[in-house]
């Protein structure tokens, strides 16, 4: 079945991630008091969420741009910067999350749903945090991480509100195209509308949208044309709207005529017995049409239906028949039923955030992806030397480099990761030599904790006191970095 869709791109932009911060603590007669910066902030995050009072995509056609808080660099005297917010937008029910080459994000359905279609950067850490027993004054911190950068399309297969039907040449897109906002403006946008003409319609604070049934003639619910597949499309209107030509001339036409065989024709379909109807009486700018409307209108009062006279041409009576859409409109929508209130949160799915994987490039680079190297690259400061080589170690200690080596990789040796090149130096880091690194360490420091017995701690302490120009021991105690994640 052919179905309207409101489609529309989205340029989403999460917040970046704050900076950490180096800093050393400094008092009064202790000029070394141990590192402590702060964290940066996390980036805010751009989210998704079904609300059932939102119907269309309209808004986002005309702000397509969306861009999350970026988190605050950390600070000295161990402050953290502020998290960036996080935006959440409003989709309707039933919206299809996709990227630009139609991968399907997310089916979002029932009040509530959730999606976190760009996450925001993570904060680097500071130096405090970056401080362990071996690495006691970290002179570097860790830089916030990008947040995500993407475009997604949103695609809402919808059913219009109002289903205009009438015989051809009644003026149906005429009318579309005099009371749709979305119109003039989302022409240069990806605005489908598969066969049936829609446009959203917006009157005070009201939206919906209105749909033209093509192909309603004499015949169609037997399958005549391609009735059928219109009449599919009204049985989703909440409301219908008869347009009818009051300036015709073809003989064997007038207003009634023309309502009864359309009315006919929704007869032989069935179920639309219910729906609520209007009837317009269009082109009564022609003087023939005017005469022509006002003889006919008692005839259909009598029946029952509102009749609304107008001119597409010169725009009389459009408003009044806005609003009346409008009532009718809001009218059903509180008689629907809400969808039930799932409150899904999907996430974009998880991915091994363990692994790494090296391999050769056409150019002769070796190329390292995984999930952590590249994000430890992101959060390394290049023009910290210290950073540079936390990062080697922390790359050593993943495995990185034994891998390279088994991969082939030789001495100056191209490597990419991520957005970085690098001219492999394993010698420094890896192999047989390899120590793990043990930076921004006084040297005195670098005896590793041990158990000890109450006795020796005293000894210990006794010692310390002879010492007191040392600084105090900070970070997690075992000289292993716990800090990989
Ligand atoms: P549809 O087949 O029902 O979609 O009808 P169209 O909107 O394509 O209109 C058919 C013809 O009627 C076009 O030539 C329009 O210019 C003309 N038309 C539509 N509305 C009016 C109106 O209010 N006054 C006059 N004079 N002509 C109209
Ligand atoms: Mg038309």
């Amino acid at each position: 079945m052919t179905t309207f869709v409101d489609r529309v791109v989205l340029h989403l932009q999460a917040g970046d991630g704050g900076h950490g911060c180096v800093s050393i603590h400094r008092e009064k007669f202790k000029p070394f008091g141990g590192p402590d910066g702060g964290n940066g902030g996390h980036g805010g995050s751009v989210s998704l969420v079904v609300d059932p009072q939102v119907h269309t995509l309209l808004d986002f056609h005309f702000r397509p741009h969306i861009k999350a808080e970026n988190g605050r660099g950390g600070a000295g005297s161990n402050r953290d910067g502020a998290n960036g917010s996080d935006l959440v937008l409003k989709v309707p029910n039933g919206t299809v999350v996709q990227t630009l080459d139609g991968t399907v994000l997310a089916d979002l359905v029932g009040a509530g749903t959730t999606f976190e279609a760009a996450r925001g950067g993570r904060g680097g850490r500071g130096n405090a945090a970056l401080a362990s027993a071996r690495r006691k004054a970290p002179g570097f911190a860790e830089l916030g991480e990008p947040g995500d950068r993407l475009d997604i399309v949103l695609e809402l297969k919808s059913v219009a509100d109002v289903g205009l039907v009438g015989f051809p040449s009644a003026g149906k897109s005429s009318l579309i195209s005099v009371i749709s906002a979305a119109k003039p403006k989302i022409a240069d946008y990806p605005f489908t509308t598969l066969v049936p003409n829609l446009g959203v319609v917006r009157i005070d604070n009201h939206t919906f949208t209105v749909a033209d049934v093509p192909g309603l003639i004499p015949g169609a619910a037997s399958g005549r044309g391609l009735g059928l597949e219109f009449l599919r499309h009204i049985e989703r209107c909440a409301v219908l709207v008869h347009v009818v030509d009051a300036a015709t001339l073809e003989p064997g036409r007038d207003p009634v005529a023309d309502i009864d065989a359309i009315e006919s024709e929704l007869a032989q379909y069935g179920g639309l017995e219910g729906r609520p109807r209007l009837i317009v009486l269009n082109k009564i700018d022609v003087p023939d049409g005017r005469d022509l409307a006002e003889i006919v209108r008692p005839d259909l009062e009598e029946r029952g239906y509102r009749v609304f006279e107008i001119s597409t041409v010169t725009r009389e009576g459009l408003r009044e028949l806005m609003f009346a859409m409008a009532e009718l409109v809001e009218q059903a929508r509180v008689l629907a039923p809400e969808p039930e209130p799932t409150r899904i949160v999907i996430r974009p799915t998880a991915v091994d955030d363990a692994g790494f994987t090296v391999e050769p490039a056409p150019d002769g680079a070796y190329v390292v992806r995984g999930p952590r190297p590249e994000r430890w690259v992101r959060q390394t400061n290049f023009d910290n030397e210290e950073a540079v080589g936390y990062l080697a170690d922390r790359l050593a200690r993943l495995g990185v480099e034994e891998a390279l080596a088994k991969a082939g990789a030789e001495p100056g040796s191209l490597v990419r990761i991520g957005e970085r090149e690098f001219d492999w130096q394993p010698t420094l880091y890896a192999g047989a030599e390899y120590v793990p690194g043990v930076r921004g360490t006084d040297i005195r420091l670098q005896e590793k904790p041990t158990r000890a017995s109450a006795a020796e701690r005293l000894a210990a302490r006794k010692a310390r006191r002879q010492r007191p120009a040392d600084e105090p021991a900070t970070g997690s105690g075992d000289g292993i970095d716990e800090d990989d994640d």
